[in-house]
């Protein structure tokens, strides 16, 4: 099934307790889309970049079968960039800088060609920008999966509220989850964000896995324990894009098929967070795909005898 994917394509520098970048390729709707391309062959972007993005990266993205003729290149304006400097725990960082450049006056306009997509991923950027995207589907998709972050609860939260009730999903992780709730307990908190609209929440916790509520049913997939995380940017974005790029292929949006989208999402990111940036999900295997599924599955086997 074809899949939609709007969201930041930026240029990233970041500092990790092992190492630094300069400006390397970054945005959610990169990681997204390029974690779902290992799932769904009708996978389509709408971003926006300037005329320093390296045609490279494009026909990178081409090459993982990314349609990207809803990618804007604005002649004579800057692409989207984002600095951020981990702490030594590697779960928290603070946003060193930011520079919005094209992403200011972003108009997401939806090629005709992705009119009637059947799932829609809105990864992260302004509330405002994500509501006109859906507002611009002339087809509601069958699932629509919001992403958002500590800075849009902050400053666009009235936006975020009028947002909420559009969308079938919200992924977020536990500090966004409690920032816009002011509920500690993560299950209190997603019963709140049920009420603000979406009928299913997913709570990222970092390496400590990720919680999947909907009605009364609540699932946990454990974060696999990697001996070495080198950067966990762009992460949360790619367990976005492995979970929507596993429920688009599969084309079934019920409870028990999410927790199987969750742990393929878990899978990717994974993946992603072994190198820096997007550099280890450029070039993944299905086996490889597999194998890591099934250190998930292994995980957290166990009988009762
Ligand atoms: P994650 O680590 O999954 O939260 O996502 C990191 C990515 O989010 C980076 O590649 C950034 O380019 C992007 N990002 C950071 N801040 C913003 C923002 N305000 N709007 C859109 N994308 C952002």
């Amino acid at each position: 099934m074809s899949l939609l994917t709007v969201g930041s394509v930026a240029f990233d520098a970041l500092e990790t307790p092992f190492g630094k970048t300069d400006k390397i390729i970054g945005g959610a709707a990169t990681y997204i889309t390029l974690s779902a391309s290992y799932f769904t062959d009708e996978n389509n972007l709408v971003a926006v970049v300037g005329d320093d993005f390296p045609q490279s990266m494009i026909n990178d993205l081409q090459q993982h079968g990314i349609n990207t003729d809803g990618l804007e290149i604005r002649k004579g304006e800057k692409t989207f960039f984002w600095s951020g400097k981990y702490h030594n725990d590697m779960n928290t960082r603070d946003t060193v800088d930011v520079q919005l450049n094209v992403m200011e006056n972003f108009d997401p306009i939806i090629p005709e060609s992705y009119q009637g997509c059947t799932y829609l991923m809105l990864g992260n950027t302004a509330p405002a920008i994500q509501r006109t995207v859906i507002e611009r589907m002339t087809t509601r998709p069958k699932l629509i999966v919001l992403d958002t972050m500590n800075l849009w609860i902050d400053i666009a939260n009235a936006d975020l509220m009028t947002l909420l009730p559009l969308v079938d999903v919200l992924v977020v992780n536990d500090e966004e989850a409690r920032q816009l709730t002011k509920e500690y307990a993560l299950v209190k908190a997603a019963a709140k964000i049920r009420e603000m609209g979406p009928k299913t929440v997913i709570i990222k916790k970092g390496e400590h896995g990720a919680l999947l509520f909907q009605d009364k049913l609540v699932f946990f997939a454990p974060a696999l324990p990697l001996e070495e995380v080198f950067d966990p940017t762009g992460a949360g974005d790619t367990f976005a894009g492995g979970f929507i790029g596993y429920l688009a292929k599969t084309d079934d949006i019920s409870f028990d098929n999410m927790k199987r989208a969750i742990i393929y999402g878990s899978a990717m990111a994974s993946f992603c967070v072994e190198k820096f940036g997007t550099e280890r999900i450029m070039n993944l295997s299905q086996d490889e795909i597999q194998a890591r599924v099934s250190e998930f599955v292994k995980l957290s086997a166990f009988g009762l005898q």
